[in-house]
């Protein structure tokens, strides 16, 4: 019989894809999801279990029923101007239910722990370069309570012996080219399916927030990664694992940068549309530059991303909102 994993937050953007991938990859997802921000239509790959991480009856419950060999943990709020407007919602969602799983699974007896985390956690270092060994600064709640986890597992690992695989994302982008599944997000915030909505006129013109950024365009730089390519890291962060080889943390990144300027006049091209833009004032919470200096997933990981191109993520993202499953 396949192995079943816990996936919590399976029914969301990233937690869907990491099923689709886990199932192809010979394991059957559990999809752990309170289905606040998650979609029941995206839970195809594997089982829902419809539980919250801030009950922990119901994480018991899920691993009793499907006795998982590991935990893939995505579940949690992840948006960086919500966290800096209601920073205690932020550390009560994120690390009280993270709390709660972590102790679950030390409880069942369940030693992998495969956790989403982010370069959120470096904060706002110009110029330093960002690999796993940069010391942690977080300028957001969402990035805090990320860092809080991080040091949560660590703690768990010398004191019941969980080995933890830690992924920090840059900025996640695509879809599943299939069409299977696809980001959407309520309300959506996140820069590349606002400014796709805004081509297809389904919302008004994109707020580029800042201009005045010391950066060449002026406006803020991040490093952009192909969802399917994440998702792909995490299967073989698993049977890193499973294979008993040690907790490590690893930056998801491809070590290039974009401006928002840049990716909205990568939108032009790829979907030939004129893309409506206002200047907006600064995002509160926002780091000037994210963009990951280390290339330790691919040594280590043998990890080998090859969608992480702004073409690809843009037509894979464009094609995912003209379909008629996507309600922007
Ligand atoms: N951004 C923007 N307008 C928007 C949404 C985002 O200018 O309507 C900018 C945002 O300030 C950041 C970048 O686009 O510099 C990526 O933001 P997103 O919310 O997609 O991801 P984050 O970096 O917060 O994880």
């Amino acid at each position: 019989m396949s192995d079943h994993v816990l996936v919590t937050g399976g029914a969301g953007y990233i937690g869907s894809h990491a099923c689709k991938a886990l199932s192809q990859a010979g394991f059957v997802p559990v999809a752990f999801d309170n289905l606040t921000t998650g979609w029941a239509d995206a839970v195809r790959f594997g089982p829902l279990a419809k539980g919250d991480l801030l009950d922990r009856a119901s994480i018991d419950a899920a691993i009793a029923q499907y006795r998982p060999v590991a935990i893939m943990h995505f579940a949690a709020l992840s948006l960086v101007g919500e966290s800096m407007k209601n920073p205690g919602l932020y550390w009560r969602t994120n690390v009280t239910g993270a709390l709660n799983l972590i102790e679950a699974s030390v409880a069942a007896g369940i030693k992998s722990f495969v956790f989403s985390s982010t370069c959120a956690t470096y904060g706002d270092q110009d110029g330093v370069q960002l690999d796993e060994s940069t010391p942690q600064y977080p300028i957001n709640a969402y990035g805090g309570s990320k860092r809080a986890i991080e040091d949560m597992l660590r703690d768990f690992g010398a004191s019941d012996g969980l080995k933890s695989v830690i992924f920090r994302y840059f900025n996640v982008a695509g879809a599943d080219p299939e069409g299977e599944i696809g980001e959407q997000h309520r309300p959506e915030t996140h820069l590349i399916p606002l400014m796709l909505d805004a081509i297809e006129g389904k919302r008004p013109a994109l707020t580029v927030f800042g201009s005045d950024y010391a950066t060449p365009d002026g406006t803020c730089i991040r490093d952009y990664v192909h969802v399917m390519d994440l998702v792909d890291a995490h299967v073989l962060g698993l049977r890193w694992l499973l294979e008993g080889k040690p907790s490590r943390v690893f930056n998801l990144g491809t070590g290039s940068g974009f401006s928002v300027r840049e990716v909205i006049r990568w939108a032009g091209q790829v979907t030939n549309r004129e893309v409506p833009i206002v200047e907006g004032p600064r995002r509160p919470g926002d780091a000037v530059a994210l963009v990951s200096g280390s290339s330790r997933a691919i040594e280590e990981l043998g990890w080998n991303p090859t969608r992480s191109n702004m073409r690809d993520m843009i037509l894979d993202a464009w094609r995912w909102a003209s379909k008629p499953e996507y309600q922007g």
